[in-house]
């Protein structure tokens, strides 16, 4: 079969593979549809050794059972799903408790991260990591399963916040950012201020709902503040889907007192904490979090918001062998919304 493999670092390359065995509890996924995710570009560029070589890329996965293993019950040939991506032990006591996310034997990974993604024709899971997507167009599910699921997660830790009236600021309206805002609107009644540096997405934040949207550089956190208020108010919860210096710094300086902060981009910037009783780069009360993906629960409801039409990924098709060129354009800031290939 084709898959699209990280055969080193920085390099992306279509190749030839066997079709994946199928084990007694997993499930031969035929691969409909797979979301680029800006993390696959960080795995390309980290350091050999990293992540294993070669591994086939792609966690936001759909598609059609192809064949089930000899003790899986409840699907069968044909049939549609998503891929919950994580893999967790299931025994440690995150696990138990259903926080995959946090499994304590297992450290961040999973399809495609740790061992070989949807980007082919075939991909094996186990048959636990299945969900049934019901109607859903599959292009829809794939992107979902992250770009839905990430930010879902980010917007559930911080609920507590998130009160009607209150103050959102998403920065980085990409392929999360996009489903973020979306997020916001179905499930809560707080005002979205959208920040980017691209004016598409910005025009695409505001055809979603956001209700103030900010030109990112260096005057967005001044901007962000005339609508927010000055300290110790300000922002309720934001969420930071870049993680860059710049907006990990914008990020700080809005956020209200006993706000939530949510660093969910893995851009490499550094928040400084000072617990002291001078000047405080952050306000007092505020949550710090570094969300990673969700739970399986939390991925259901999120193709439950698919289901209803209240959450859909702005989409561009790629096909497989046009992989490479799909994540050249990501690094470029030339997708919005969420490129998703179509193997
Ligand atoms: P994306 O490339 O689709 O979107 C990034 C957006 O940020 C773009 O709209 C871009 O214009 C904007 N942007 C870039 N620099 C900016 C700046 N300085 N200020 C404001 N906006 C800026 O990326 P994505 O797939 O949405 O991923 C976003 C980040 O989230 C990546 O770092 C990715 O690795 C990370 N991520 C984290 C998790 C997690 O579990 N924590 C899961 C998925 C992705
Ligand atoms: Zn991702
Ligand atoms: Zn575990």
């Amino acid at each position: 079969m084709r898959a699209v493999q990280m055969t080193a670092p920085h390099t992306l390359e279509l190749v030839d593979t066997p079709v994946p065995e199928v084990g007694p509890r997993d499930v031969l996924l035929a691969v409909s549809a797979v979301g680029a995710c800006h993390s696959d570009l960080h795995l390309l560029e980290a350091p050999a050794g990293a992540f294993p070589t070669p591994m086939t890329l792609g966690h936001e996965v759909s598609g059609r059972v192809a064949e089930v293993g000899a003790d899986v019950t409840g699907w069968s040939a044909g049939e549609p799903a998503a891929v919950y991506g994580i893999i967790g032990c299931g025994q440690c006591r995150a696990c138990l408790r259903g926080l995959e996310n946090q499994c304590r034997v297992t450290p961040v990974g999973g399809i495609g991260l740790s061992r070989d993604g949807g980007l082919a024709e075939y991909v094996v899971v186990p048959a636990s990591r299945l969900l049934k997507v019901g109607d859903l167009d599959l292009t829809q599910a794939a992107p979902l399963t992250d770009a839905g699921l990430t930010p879902y997660h980010a917007i559930e830790l911080a609920r507590r916040n998130l009160r009607p009236g209150g103050y959102c600021v998403v920065i980085g309206v990409g392929g999360l950012g996009h489903m973020a805002i979306q997020i916001l609107v179905a499930t809560t009644a707080v005002s979205i201020i959208a920040v980017d540096t691209s004016d598409e997405a910005l025009g695409l934040a505001t055809r979603l709902g956001a209700h103030h949207v900010v030109k990112a550089g260096p005057d967005a956190a001044d901007e962000v503040r005339t609508i927010v208020g000055p300290a110790p108010d300000g922002a309720d919860a934001v969420l930071d889907c870049v993680g860059v210096q710049p907006t990990v710094d914008t990020a700080r300086s809005v956020v209200a007192t006993g706000g939530s902060l949510m660093l969910v981009g893995l851009g490499g910037g550094t928040l400084s904490v000072q617990p002291s009783a001078g000047q405080l780069p952050v306000p007092m009360e505020v949550d710090i979090r570094m969300p990673f993906w969700g739970t399986r629960a939390e991925l259901q409801e999120v193709l439950a918001l698919g289901e209803r039409g209240l959450l859909q990924a702005d989409v561009t098709r790629f096909k497989l062998e046009e992989a490479p060129e799909a994540y050249e354009k990501l690094r470029n800031g030339e997708i919005h919304g969420r490129a998703v290939i179509t193997p």
